[in-house]
């Protein structure tokens, strides 16, 4: 059996007529810890949404844990059930309560009965160290723990992957730590991972490889040491004079 998670060839994406990303090449394999970087607007959000289809490619192949990605695909539930997605902005669903949120899409989705997916909520909520606010609204969370809920709620699928679209950026500094912290022992135990981040602390410390775009292209991809200490194109070299600086 392939150990391929994700498999991008040549991918392009248009919105009407502007493209946002050309011939995007990428393989994710089991366990591996991806971080995509780059400027605003470089296509990052895009390349990872386009991987669980919540936007569509036009050209190139995407390959989900062996589905082929398509316009005429019926099992698109199938391919999201095992691709978690965390967003900037949490996403919870406000008029559920912590434990809600965790346990909807297992019972909804996979039709896993409610006293199991209340256990593996709890679970997941234990393993984001925030058990106790199981029965709050997200509201009444900090960032921080608004959005480990959103990592528990995406673990309760016990997906294959995760993906991660700038997890920490809307979050206070404070409460950046904790949320860096939960993605950290997430990778420590081998989940697959691919996070867009300008977190280069964590890029150093837990990706296997680093991929830097810009302008819808894959320009730079390397080890971290070598992407941070030898980067070899002038646009990765000032991408990280500037993001160095702050
Ligand atoms: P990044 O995540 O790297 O900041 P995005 O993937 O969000 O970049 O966006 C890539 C480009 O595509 C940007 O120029 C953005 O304005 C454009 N874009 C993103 N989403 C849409 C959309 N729904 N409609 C039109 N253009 C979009
Ligand atoms: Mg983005």
């Amino acid at each position: 059996m392939s150990d391929i998670v994700i498999e991008a060839a040549n991918v392009s994406k248009w919105y009407g007529t502007f493209r946002a990303l050309t011939d995007v090449n990428l393989t994710v394999r089991k366990g591996e810890r991806i971080v995509i970087c780059g400027p605003s607007g470089s296509g990052k959000s895009t390349l990872i949404r386009c991987f669980n289809r919540l936007e569509a490619h036009q050209a190139g192949e995407i390959t989900v844990n062996g589905m082929r990605l398509h316009s005429k695909m019926r099992n698109v539930t199938e391919v999201r059930k095992n691709v978690g997605m965390v967003f900037q902005h949490f996403n919870l669903f406000p008029h559920m309560t912590v434990l809600m949120n965790c346990m909807a899409a297992p019972m909804w989705i996979k039709g896993v009965p409610e006293a199991q997916a209340r256990k593996t909520a709890l679970q997941f909520l234990e393993r984001v160290r925030i058990p106790e606010q199981a029965n709050k609204y997200p509201a009444q969370l900090s960032g921080g723990q608004q959005q480990r809920v959103a990592i528990a709620r995406s673990l309760c699928m016990e997906p294959s992957v995760m993906l991660f679209d700038e997890p920490t950026s809307s979050l206070d500094p404070e409460m950046v730590a904790e949320v860096l912290e939960t993605m950290s022992s997430l990778a420590r135990d081998g989940m697959t991972m691919v996070c867009v981040t300008h977190e280069m602390g964590f890029a150093r410390a837990v990706a296997d490889r680093v991929i830097f775009m810009d302008a819808g292209q894959v320009v730079e991809e390397a080890a971290p040491d070598n992407f941070f200490n030898n980067p070899r194109h002038e646009r990765t070299k000032f991408f990280l004079s500037q993001i160095l600086k702050h």
